[in-house]
C-alpha cells in the first residue's frame, strides 16, 4: 500500500443500480487514529509515572528512611552512646518493632552500666575513706566528720566530745611479737572499740596506733565514762598475741574549745598527760 494517498469506499445503490465511490484522503483517516494512539500512550505513561512516584514515596517512608534511622541508632549504640535519642518516629511495621527492641536493649545496657558505675563509685568511696588495716574510717574521713559535727554544733548549739586514745608501749609489742602481731592488735582493738562504743559514735584511725572517737551529743563527763569503759575493755580483752594491751586516752568537749584544731590539740595534750600519769588511764 506504499505510495497510496487516497482511500475509496464503494457502495451499491439498488434502486438506481449505481455504484457510489467515496474517495477520502488517507491522512484524514490516519491522523485522528495516530492522535488517539499518542494521547493513550501519553496517558498510560503519565499514570505509570504517578504509580511509580506513589510507590517510591510509600517505600521510602515505610522502609528506606526507617532503615537509615535504625542504622544511625545502631551505630550510636556501638559507639557507646546508649543515650543517643532522635525525634524520629518509626512506622508501625517490622522495622518499627526492631527499633523498639534495640531501644530496650540499649536501655538495659545503660542500666547495667549505671549499676556497674555506681558499684565502682561505692568501692572507690569506701577505699578513699577507709583505713585498710583496721577497716575504720581514715584520718581524711574523720576530719570531714569532725567538720560536719562542728558545723552542726555551732549552728544548733549542740554539744559533742572527742576522745583520742593511743596504745601503750606498742613499739614493745612490735619488737617482741613482730610487726604482724602488732597489726593484729590494731585490728582487734578497732573491732573491740566499735563494739564498746555507741552506734552514734564515729571512730577512725588517726595515726599509727592512735584512734579518734567523735561522740555527738555527749559532754566531757559522759565522754570520760565512755573512754574508761574502752580502757577496761581493752585491758580485759584476750588478744591473739596473748599479752595484755592497754590504752591511754585524752578527751575534750566542744565548748571548752571553739575550733576543731583547738579541740584536737586539747585532747592530744590530755592524752600525753595520761601517758605521763603512767598510762592505761583517761584524762579529760
Ligand atoms: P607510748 O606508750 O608512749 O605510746 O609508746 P609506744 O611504743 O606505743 O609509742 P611509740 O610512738 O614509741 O611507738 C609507736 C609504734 O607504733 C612505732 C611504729 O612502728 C608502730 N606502728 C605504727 N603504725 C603501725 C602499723 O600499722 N602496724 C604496726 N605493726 N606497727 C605500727
Ligand atoms: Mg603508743
Ligand atoms: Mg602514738
Amino acid at each position: 500500500m506504499n505510495g497510496v494517498d487516497k482511500l475509496a469506499y464503494y457502495s451499491w445503490i439498488d434502486k438506481i443500480g449505481w455504484i457510489v465511490v467515496t474517495e477520502v484522503e488517507k491522512r484524514e483517516i490516519v491522523r485522528p487514529i495516530i492522535l488517539q494512539i499518542s494521547i493513550s500512550i501519553l496517558l498510560i505513561g503519565l499514570i505509570a509515572v504517578l504509580i511509580a512516584w506513589a510507590l517510591s514515596t510509600s517505600l521510602s517512608k515505610r522502609f528506606i528512611v526507617p532503615l537509615i534511622e535504625l542504622k544511625k541508632r545502631v551505630n550510636a549504640i556501638i559507639a557507646g552512646d546508649c543515650k543517643y535519642g532522635s525525634a524520629y518516629e518509626y512506622p508501625n511495621n517490622e522495622i518499627g518493632a526492631i527499633a523498639t527492641y534495640i531501644e530496650k536493649l540499649a536501655e538495659n545496657e545503660l542500666y547495667d552500666r549505671n549499676i556497674e558505675l555506681q558499684n565502682i563509685n561505692k568501692k572507690l568511696e569506701l577505699l578513699s575513706t577507709t583505713d585498710q588495716l583496721t577497716k575504720l574510717l581514715n584520718r581524711h574521713k574523720m576530719n570531714s566528720e569532725l567538720e560536719k559535727e562542728w558545723k552542726r554544733a555551732t549552728r544548733y548549739g549542740n554539744i559533742f566530745s572527742i576522745i583520742i586514745f593511743d596504745i601503750d608501749w606498742f613499739k614493745k609489742i612490735n619488737d617482741t611479737y613482730g610487726h604482724q602481731a602488732g597489726d593484729s592488735v590494731l585490728y582487734e582493738i578497732a573491732g573491740l572499740a566499735k563494739k564498746t562504743l555507741r552506734s552514734t559514735d564515729i571512730i577512725g584511725r588517726w595515726g599509727g596506733e592512735e584512734f579518734l572517737v567523735l561522740c555527738p551529743e555527749i559532754d566531757s563527763n559522759e565522754a570520760k565514762a565512755l573512754a574508761c569503759k574502752l580502757c577496761s575493755a581493752v585491758e580485759n580483752y584476750r588478744f591473739t598475741v596473748n599479752t595484755t594491751v592497754t590504752i591511754s586516752a585524752g578527751l575534750c568537749e566542744f565548748g571548752e574549745q571553739k575550733s576543731i584544731e583547738s579541740i584536737i590539740k586539747s585532747a592530744d595534750e590530755k592524752l600525753y598527760e595520761a601517758k605521763r600519769q603512767g598510762r592505761n588511764t583517761v584524762v579529760g
